[in-house]
């Protein structure tokens, strides 16, 4: 799986990004975006996504690996 934060779901209220361990989160001009290369899925801290835990609006989704190469490359 990869953690996608989702643009129509993201308030942009900033919780996740200092929650992240791997400092995978990261501001954009206009959107919250998660560096698939820095990102473990916290599982080897916390056995499940911190930034999926905190996140109030439920703004991230989880997306398969082979998918997520098919829509982002
Ligand atoms: S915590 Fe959720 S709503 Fe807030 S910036 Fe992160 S993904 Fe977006
Ligand atoms: S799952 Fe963990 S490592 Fe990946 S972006 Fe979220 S908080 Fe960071």
């Amino acid at each position: 799986m990869t953690l996608v934060i989702n643009e129509d779901k993201c308030a942009r209220c900033g919780v996740c990004e200092p929650e992240c361990p791997n400092e995978a989160i990261m501001q954009t001009e206009d959107a919250y975006i998660i560096d698939p290369s820095l990102c473990t899925e916290c599982v080897e801290r916390y056995g499940q996504p911190l930034c999926e835990a905190v996140c109030p609006n439920n703004g991230i989704d989880r997306v398969k690996k082979s998918l997520y190469k098919k829509l982002f490359g």
